[in-house]
């Protein structure tokens, strides 16, 4: 039985999930930690809290955990991190290790750079980069979650800060109490409202096409294990494998003006997205029409907030800092902010607003980086042949950008787990 399957059947009736958190941090107890939301953010923090020996609940809208049909990049910074909390042997399995990120030009194929993602990176950073289906990611993370600790069908709806406790209500019906409240409840968060008022998301101007392949139908290609992306005016596309090997995972990326429809999410039609990468290199070409469906995703972002914490709440992952996946770093940003509020809380002393007031300290200016850089990822990756293009092709060549290995380095080496006040990184 699948873990997310396990959680279904394992879902509670409403009043025996009725439960109130301990004085914990208020007597040097074990502290009550609520957490809003089971995508990969609030699954990774709450086993890095469970771990942390924190009595740790998660409470998810949906009636059973999932993830949508694509792949994610989990770098070494948030591998160090999954391979702590005992998913090393999940990975190896699910994941996949590529050799290289390799950069190419739109019609030609040309290679611009070759960063290398295996041995190297591994030797350099102490952890491995994976490429792995985001179902098998989140089956791993909710695999280590004991099934009674994942509250389905639980929808928050309101929360109030009693100053000794916090108290989140739930549409259902539910109220629970905890020391902590958590709202890893992604780029929507009803947390984040209830905590700093209503702000819509900004459509970024791009809009994704994603899909799934068999390999073997791409057997002709014969595709190196590497992470490709091709650049070109207007737009990119990205192409990787998962579930060891056997898929091919795809990201076409296309800059748009708008965005009018009501779903962010929609079934995209294979024919848009060739028509949209019409000229470009035969294998983004025979990889985009060998899938059977495709998904549209209109990307959206949130600019970085001064501030993530209000007395005995906090937020993580998405819900805080939203981004373009023009870095690969979303995902392993909330895994990140997982370990990092572990270590504050398992530091606290009896104030907790204060520990929640260090954990973002510690982690604004890191993913506000990250926020601006894959925001400027679009127009480096999308310009149009000519002069800028070329300049940047040429430094690429050189290695001379933030593409290189050595410029990534200070988004790989970092441990979110260490939280001295000298070890906040965000670059040099
Ligand atoms: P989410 O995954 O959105 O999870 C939020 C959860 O909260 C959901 O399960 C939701 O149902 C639940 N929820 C919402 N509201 C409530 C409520 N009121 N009550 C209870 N539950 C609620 N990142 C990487 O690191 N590497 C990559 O290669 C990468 N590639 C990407 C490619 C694309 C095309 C896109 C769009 C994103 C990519 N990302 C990548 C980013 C990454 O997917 C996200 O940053 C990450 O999934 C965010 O996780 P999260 O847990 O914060 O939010």
């Amino acid at each position: 039985m699948r873990a997310h399957d396990r959680h279904r059947n394992d879902a509670l009736p409403a009043a025996a999930t009725q439960h109130r958190g301990r004085s914990a941090l208020r007597g040097r107890k074990r502290a009550s930690i609520g957490v809003v939301g089971g995508g990969i953010g609030g699954l990774a923090a709450a086993l890095s809290l469970l771990r942390g020996d924190f009595d740790v609940h998660v409470y998810e809208q949906a009636s059973a955990l999932g993830e949508v049909g694509a792949g994610v990049q989990i770098s070494p910074n948030a591998s160090r991190i999954l391979h702590r909390l005992g998913l090393a042997e999940e990975l190896a399995r699910a994941g996949v290790r590529p050799l290289a990120w390799h950069q190419r030009r739109w019609e030609n194929g040309r290679t611009l750079l070759r960063t290398p993602l295996g041995e190297p990176l591994e030797a350099a950073f102490g952890f491995p980069h994976y490429q792995i289906h985001r179902a098998d990611l989140l089956a791993a993370l909710a695999g280590a979650v004991p099934g009674e600790r994942v509250h389905l069908a639980h929808r928050l709806v309101d929360l109030r800060d009693h100053g000794d406790r916090v108290e989140a209500r739930f549409a259902n019906g539910v109220r629970a109490h905890f020391d902590v409240l958590v709202g890893a409840d992604g780029i929507h968060s009803q947390v984040r409202r209830i905590l700093f008022g209503p702000e819509r998301p900004r459509f970024t101007g791009c809009v994704a096409y994603r899909g799934l392949i068999p390999t073997e139908r791409l057997r002709e290609l014969e595709l190196e294990v590497t992470a490709q992306v091709w650049m070109g005016p207007g737009r990119h596309f990205v192409h990787y494998f998962v579930r060891s090997c056997r898929l091919v995972n795809f990201v076409a990326v296309v800059e748009q003006e708008t965005w009018r429809r009501e779903s962010w999410t929609d079934r995209g039609e294979v024919a848009a997205a060739l028509a949209a990468f019409e000229g470009w290199h035969p294998q983004v070409r025979s990889i985009l029409g060998a899938v059977d469906e495709t998904f549209i995703w209109a990307l959206f972002d949130r600019a970085p907030l001064e501030r993530w914490s209000a007395g005995r709440v906090t937020l993580l992952g998405d819900a805080c800092h939203a981004m373009l996946p023009f870095m690969g770093q979303g995902a392993a940003q909330a895994i990140e902010d997982g370990a990092t509020l572990t270590a504050c809380l398992a530091e606290a002393g009896t104030d907790i607003a204060e520990s929640l007031r260090h954990y973002e300290r510690l982690r604004i200016s890191r993913t506000s980086r990250l926020q601006a850089q894959s925001a400027d990822n679009k127009t480096r990756f999308h310009l149009h042949d000519g002069p800028e293009q070329r300049q940047r092709d040429a430094e690429m060549t050189a290695g001379s950008t933030d593409w290189s290995f050595r410029a990534a380095a200070w988004i790989y080496e970092h441990d979110a787990a260490i939280v001295g006040k000298e070890k906040a990184s965000h670059g040099p």
